[in-house]
């Protein structure tokens, strides 16, 4: 073997955080460090300040910071009263998160399909669930589009249903922050969005976060409540059933410091997509991004005949390039959520898009180098 070979064996990253700290240099640590002199550990001027500088770049009147990107979804549903009895169309190809804060409430979870090009809810589909929540005697009550991969949801069509149908639009943009629809930033869509800081998302904290987006005046002092055991104008007044739902301010120290930095990586992080889409679109379905959108790439996700899909991954680890599956199982067949109502005859997109998607490496810093290099292991496989 030359040396030439033995470089390239170095296992690319899927996601590349140390890539991302060697750029920010030391002003994560100085950032910690300023935390750990003031030790205001909660509800510390960081996270007033990260709050600020979020919903101005989401383009909302109000960011509420909070512990995770499940716990801002549930938040959002205990804040609006969702209870027994409601239901809450979710889309079947999605993370385990968009649904699993329904039941918590004690509402019901109905399962939309998506579309095949986009990945995303499909409309027609939702239509469809509305009409099989209503025969089922439930109160349609909200749905939550989601921004798979990193592309926000048709929320022109989704936007005119709920309005339609009286629902409210919770916004699950934990993959798709920083990606526009119609020229505006996502989270400034809908009644209220939800994002997430876990740290393979594109804007990652060092542990678990979040925030929710919204204009609405009227509901902030109640998701602060939720946020603090649903405490009341004194803090020992309980007011409402809440939770410990806060950002920690060390991560909010951190995310100021990645959120400068943010639109850089947008950028980059497109131009890996653009060269992927290129040498890619002859050799497998590569992603469709909606005219009236920007993708943020959350994933790089493309799609491959039936049965491909295994070798294809095995080939390229053995050339060090990984790969991961987003979703193998669609919400409606998870054992735990099997039982809960979907739209019409099954949700067939979705079914067969879980058997066909798979992802390969994605990040703002993957040079020109490695996108080759996968590039080139991805057509050897695929020709092979
Ligand atoms: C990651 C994710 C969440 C949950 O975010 P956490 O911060 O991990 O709780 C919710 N919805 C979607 C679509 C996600 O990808």
């Amino acid at each position: 073997m030359n040396s030439h070979v033995k470089i390239d064996a170095a296992p690319v990253p899927f996601i590349d955080v140390a890539a991302q700290r060697a750029r920010l240099g030391n002003r994560i640590d100085e950032a910690v460090a300023r935390v750990l002199a003031h030790c205001r550990f909660l509800n510390g001027p960081e996270v007033t300040e990260f709050e600020g500088k979020l919903a101005a770049f989401a383009g909302a009147k109000h960011a509420i910071s909070c512990s995770s990107g499940t716990d801002a979804l549930a938040m959002i549903l205990m804040a609006w009263g969702v209870k027994a009895g409601d239901a809450v169309f979710c889309p079947a190809f999605t993370f385990c998160a968009t649904a699993e804060v329904v039941p918590w409430v004690g509402a019901t979870p109905v399962f939309v399909d998506v579309l095949p090009d986009t990945f995303n809810m499909d409309p027609a589909s939702l239509e469809a669930a509305i009409k099989v929540a209503e025969r089922e005697g439930l109160n349609p009550k909200a749905v939550i589009p989601v921004d798979l991969f990193g592309q926000p949801a048709d929320l022109d069509a989704i936007l005119a249903i709920a309005k339609a149908h009286g629902l409210k639009v919770l916004c699950d943009t934990a993959q798709g922050f920083g990606a526009t629809w119609n020229g505006k930033r996502t989270g400034s869509f809908g009644d209220a969005t939800a994002t997430s800081f876990f740290p393979a998302k594109p804007l990652g904290c060092f542990g678990d976060g979040g925030a929710i987006l919204t204009d609405d005046d009227d509901l902030v002092p109640v998701l602060k409540s939720v946020r603090e055991h649903g405490q009341g104008v004194d803090k020992y007044e309980n007011v409402r059933i809440g939770m410990t739902g806060r950002l920690d301010t060390i991560q909010a120290a951190i995310l100021l410091e990645k959120l400068a930095i943010f639109e850089d990586e947008i950028a980059a992080r497109d131009a890996v997509a653009t060269r992927y889409n290129a040498a890619l679109a002859d050799v497998c379905t590569v992603p469709v991004v909606d005219p009236r959108a920007t993708s943020i790439w959350a994933q790089y996700t493309i799609r491959l005949p039936h049965g491909v899909r295994d070798g294809l991954a095995a080939a390229l680890q053995k050339e060090g390039v990984p790969t991961a599956v987003y979703y193998r199982i669609p919400m409606h067949r998870q054992p735990a959520y099997a039982h809960f109502p979907a739209a019409g005859n099954g949700l067939p997109i979705s079914e067969q898009l879980s058997g066909e998607v798979i992802s390969l490496p994605m990040h703002a810093y993957l040079d020109e180098a490695t996108q080759d290099r996968v590039i080139a292991a991805v057509r050897r496989a695929l020709a092979g």
